[in-house]
């Protein structure tokens, strides 16, 4: 029976959530009624797709109706945020500028709001996933994305690791290893995770930031681009929004090739030539679109081999196999995993909601309405994480530039490791702190999370004076480094996490207020700006109704016009880019520049298809 204040406890009751933030979809769920469940949105449903629109009128559009703005109003729309998380390059959208953790804010807002209608508006406590494989920043950007959408970001766990506490959750009594096989739409996570006595003990976990469905679906964008190249001398992939049809053609296609072994393609007009507008017709085989992806796919296997071993187990110690994300729809992907096992992977939890639904687990068990279940989940580090050796550093490498691990991959968290270092040199009043994550001997070959100082070293003999160096990894696969002096003790401390929060707390702000601004705007927006879409769909009727059928060469002058809007595509890349990015933009820019003065069409052509190629790799990112 309920007691009045069983009722008003429900009542004032504010669950913590969990919310898998997807390249290609997200989701938020809780537990309602001793159960995870995925909060749909108000038409109903459950995956949103990670896609943002930020239309004429200024309003903010994220989900389903974003998706078909992809190809109409490519230059408004982002899809596949998470794949640049934490990078500090601004995005272009909408002619604003945004940092991918606001935009991934977006995201989360919206799903906030699915929240705010049952629950009423406030802040919300959340456990967000992330890649087991995020770097240190990606995982900070990911809490700052959280914050930004009015979420206390109470826990980041792995993914994988979600995946493997949703199965739990439904098989608690068994004792098993797992191994969870997790290809997204962005990224690949495989972990072998323990259960035993309803715990959950993460044994190993590798992968790729950047390998997933997007990858695939860009491949099949090249072979539309070649069909077109060569039957019609035109690079579809120069017009952004041919590139965009495309992209999503090539998406539809893959899903059909998981069911089907061939599909005829058919998009009546893709770019334009001269006033010609361009189509494409063709059949792809599954077969063809495997061997297209294959190399990546059997590199998925080559992690999953290395995650065996870096736990200690073989293939046969494996109990169950759970396949996570859209991407193991690909009957290639089960079969690769039948052949290696010998053994069927589970089909019981949908692999694109176990994310979701293992972190409403874990939310559940942090806000303690699980708490009498039982389960208990530690996870590892997916990297090492370590300092650089400087020349003068005693005691080991004799060379600058090495990386000493202070905390090896695969370590359970949290973690805290210290080791003592001694000066190098006769009154060395100081040193620098280098941290860097990975499995490379040479720190430069590893990511780079950080550096700081520490002085005020009391002079002394080479080797005399004591520093011990401290890394605390905490349970979100957030680190935090300090630095003592030992000699004089506590007061010499310097933490890394204290450098950047304060960092962060400016960048918080202007993030906010970006934001702030961008809905703002919206609201106070008008509706009159031209519809870019209708525009569009109209200049395609008409060239539809004018279509003839000359197949023409392009002449010398259309070709140097395709030259002056690549080198204004490069410039405006070159914006935003940084380093080795903006140097190859530079020499892209200047490649045009020179092919001006050349009047020969097929010189002429093969520069535009080079720098094509070169700019759309930046652009995805594959440079
Ligand atoms: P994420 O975790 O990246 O948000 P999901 O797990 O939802 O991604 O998987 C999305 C990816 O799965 C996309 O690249 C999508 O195209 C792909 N996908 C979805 N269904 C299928 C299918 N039936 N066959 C092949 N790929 C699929
Ligand atoms: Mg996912």
């Amino acid at each position: 029976m309920k007691t009045d204040n069983d009722t008003k406890r429900k009542e004032n009751f504010r669950p913590i959530v969990g919310i898998d933030l997807g390249t290609t979809n997200s989701a938020v769920a809780y537990i309602r009624h001793g159960k995870p469940k995925i909060i749909s949105s108000p038409s109903g449903e459950e995956l949103i797709p990670s896609v943002v629109l930020i239309d004429t009128s200024g309003e903010v559009i994220v989900g389903k109706d974003a998706v078909a703005a992809l190809v109409a109003m490519p230059s408004r729309t982002i899809a596949a945020i998470k794949r640049k998380m934490g990078s500090s390059d601004f995005i272009d959208i909408a002619e604003q500028k945004l940092l991918p953790h606001e935009i991934s804010s977006l995201i989360l807002k919206e799903l906030k709001s699915y929240l705010d209608n049952i629950l009423g508006e406030g802040e919300i406590e959340a456990v967000i996933t992330v890649p087991a494989y995020f770097t240190d920043e990606q995982r900070r950007a990911t809490k700052k994305a959280g914050e930004l959408a009015g979420f206390i970001v109470e826990r980041i766990i792995n993914e994988p690791t979600a995946a493997a506490l949703a199965f739990g959750f439904e098989h608690l009594n068994e004792d098993n290893h797992i191994l969870v096989y997790d290809l997204g739409g962005g990224t690949f996570d495989v972990s072998v995770v323990e259960m035993m006595g309803g715990i959950l003990e993460v044994k190993a976990s590798t992968g790729n930031n950047y390998l997933g469905g997007e990858d695939f679906d860009w491949k099949l964008v090249d072979l539309f681009a070649q069909n077109m190249i060569d039957k019609h001398k035109i690079d579809p992939r120069n017009d952004l929004r041919g590139r965009a049809l495309l992209k999503e053609e090539a998406e539809k296609t893959k899903i059909l090739l998981s069911t089907r072994e061939s599909i005829k393609v058919s998009l009546p007009i893709v770019t334009v030539k001269g006033d010609q507008p361009i189509g494409l017709e063709m059949t792809v085989y599954r077969e063809e679109f495997i061997k297209l992806i294959d190399e990546m796919l059997l590199e998925t296997m080559q992690s999953v081999q290395t995650v065996l071993k870096d736990s200690n187990l073989s293939r046969d110690d494996i109990d169950e196999i759970l396949l996570v994300g859209g991407s193991t729809h690909i009957p290639r992907v089960t079969e690769l995993i039948e052949d290696f096992f010998q053994k069927e992977p589970r089909m019981d939890i949908d692999p694109e909601e176990a994310v979701v639904l293992g972190a409403a687990v874990q939310a559940g068990i942090k806000s303690g309405v699980l708490a009498k279940d039982g389960l208990i989940v530690t996870d590892v580090a997916p990297y090492s994480m370590g300092i650089a050796v400087l020349m003068g550093w005693h005691g080991f490498a004799a060379r600058s530039g090495g990386f000493h691990a202070i905390i090896d991959k695969n370590t359970t968290v949290p973690v805290t490791r210290s080791e003592i270092f001694s000066t190098c040199s006769d009154d060395q009043n100081a040193v620098s702190i280098e941290i860097f994550q990975g499995e490379n001997e040479w720190s430069k070959k590893n990511h780079a999370l950080g550096k700081f100082l520490l002085a005020g070293i009391p002079p002394n003999q080479a080797g005399e004076e004591k520093i011990k160096v401290t890394f605390r990894y905490n349970i979100n696969g957030i680190l935090e480094v300090s630095a003592e002096c030992v000699s004089t003790g506590e007061n010499m401390t310097v933490t890394v996490q204290d450098a950047l929060e304060r960092d962060s707390e400016e960048d918080y702000l202007d993030s906010f207020n970006r934001v702030q601004d961008l809905l703002k705007k919206a609201a106070e927006s008008t509706d009159d700006e031209d519809d870019e879409w209708e525009g569009f769909q109209m200049m395609m009727n008409e060239m539809l109704e004018e279509m003839e059928d000359e197949d023409e060469e392009l002449s010398l002058e259309e070709l140097v016009e395709e030259v002056t809007a690549l080198r204004e595509n490069a410039k405006g890349m070159m914006k935003t880019a940084r380093g080795k990015k903006r140097r190859l933009l530079r020499q892209v820019d200047s490649m045009l520049s020179k092919a001006t003065l050349k009047s020969n069409i097929e010189e002429l052509q093969t520069v535009i298809n080079k720098a094509t190629d070169i700019l759309i790799d930046l652009e995805s990112e594959e440079i």
